[in-house]
């Protein structure tokens, strides 16, 4: 069974200020040969250059909204890429405004990009990409100015393919077992072979979420729901709940309250504010709610395995699965 590498690459954690140890915002998703980045704060180019990312691989950029630590960098990123001999296009989503802080910005300073930029406009909630198997998908989020949160969610995989029963059927390897795996029925000498028959029920693809910037709402609990990965904003703590509400973020407590009701696996912590140079803190906080919490540095690279795989590992089993 072909598996698709699926990882986190944190490029920028830090929430309006940069620190010595943190950039701002931007997270770049790989999978399999393609780069999905969210969010392009100031300086993240450094941190992709550093990351080793690739800079020609297919790739998609989406801005969950224009506040400066979140877009800043897309232009340095797209004259570097290009300085760097990129031919591929790229694909950048964001809100209306967005076409326009391209386009404004280029003409002023008057730099030329060597491949083409597709800019989509998001006009809606929904299904803004529809890959062969993965979709990405926008809710609104609940922030100062109009932001989006994303889901990217892979399609169900065919079930495991039972090799040893296609055998004894006689049925030659290659394009026939492929055919029965994806669900298909075939004739074979004459008789009709039934897929179900040969391939176990279809596996969940995965799904990771990511917040931008937001106060927690009952959308985005329904939004992230069974996510396998659910990258959160964690501006504040409790302490400063105040200016959580009055800035539209949320708070560790509030994260990770939302992680537990929306049944997600893991709860990644990002974005914090440059007062907290202890996360310890944030980390406490959220763990009162969340077990399964990682508090996100600049660099740091989690893999997200496929569902069966975490729960072999839980059950104690050293399995492969195919
Ligand atoms: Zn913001």
């Amino acid at each position: 069974m072909h598996v698709v590498e699926l990882k986190l690459v944190f490029l920028g954690t830090s929430a309006a200020i940069p620190t010595y140890e943190r950039g701002l915002s931007s997270l770049a998703i790989v999978r399999g040969n393609e780069i999905i980045i969210f969010d392009a704060g100031e300086g993240m180019q450094i941190k992709f250059i550093r990351s080793k990312l690739g800079m020609n691989k297919k790739m998609k950029i989406f801005i969950t909204h224009i506040h400066g630590d979140h877009c800043l960098g897309l232009l340095g990123l797209l004259q570097t890429l290009s300085l760097m001999g990129r031919t591929k296009p790229i694909d950048i989503f964001g809100e209306p405004r967005l076409q326009e802080f391209i386009s404004v910005n280029r003409k002023i300073l008057n730099f030329n990009i060597n491949y083409q930029i597709i800019v989509h406009t998001i006009q809606n909630e929904g299904i803004l990409v529809k890959e062969k198997d993965y979709l990405i998908k926008a809710c609104y989020a609940d922030h100062s100015i109009l932001a989006f949160s994303f889901i990217l969610e892979e399609n169900n995989r065919p079930g495991i393919f039972n090799i040893e029963r296609a055998q004894q059927s006689g049925i030659p390897e290659g394009q026939l077992y492929t055919l029965l795996q994806h669900g298909i029925d075939i004739e074979y000498n004459g008789t009709k072979l039934f897929a179900r028959e040969f391939t176990g029920p279809s596996r969940p693809g995965r799904k990771v979420g990511i917040s931008g910037d937001t106060r927690p709402s009952k959308k985005l609990e329904i939004f992230f729901r069974d996510c396998d990965v659910l990258v959160f904003e964690s501006t504040f703590i409790t302490q400063e709940k105040d200016k959580a509400i009055e800035r539209f973020h949320s708070t560790a407590l509030e994260a990770s309250l939302l992680a537990k009701i929306s049944k997600v696996k893991k709860l990644i912590l990002t974005h914090f504010s440059s007062r907290y140079t202890n996360l310890k803190l944030i980390e406490m906080e959220a763990k009162k709610n969340f077990e399964n919490i990682h508090i996100a540095h600049d660099h740091d690279v989690i893999s997200v395995p496929y569902p069966e795989k975490e729960l072999t590992k839980k059950c104690g089993r050293v399995k492969q699965i195919k």
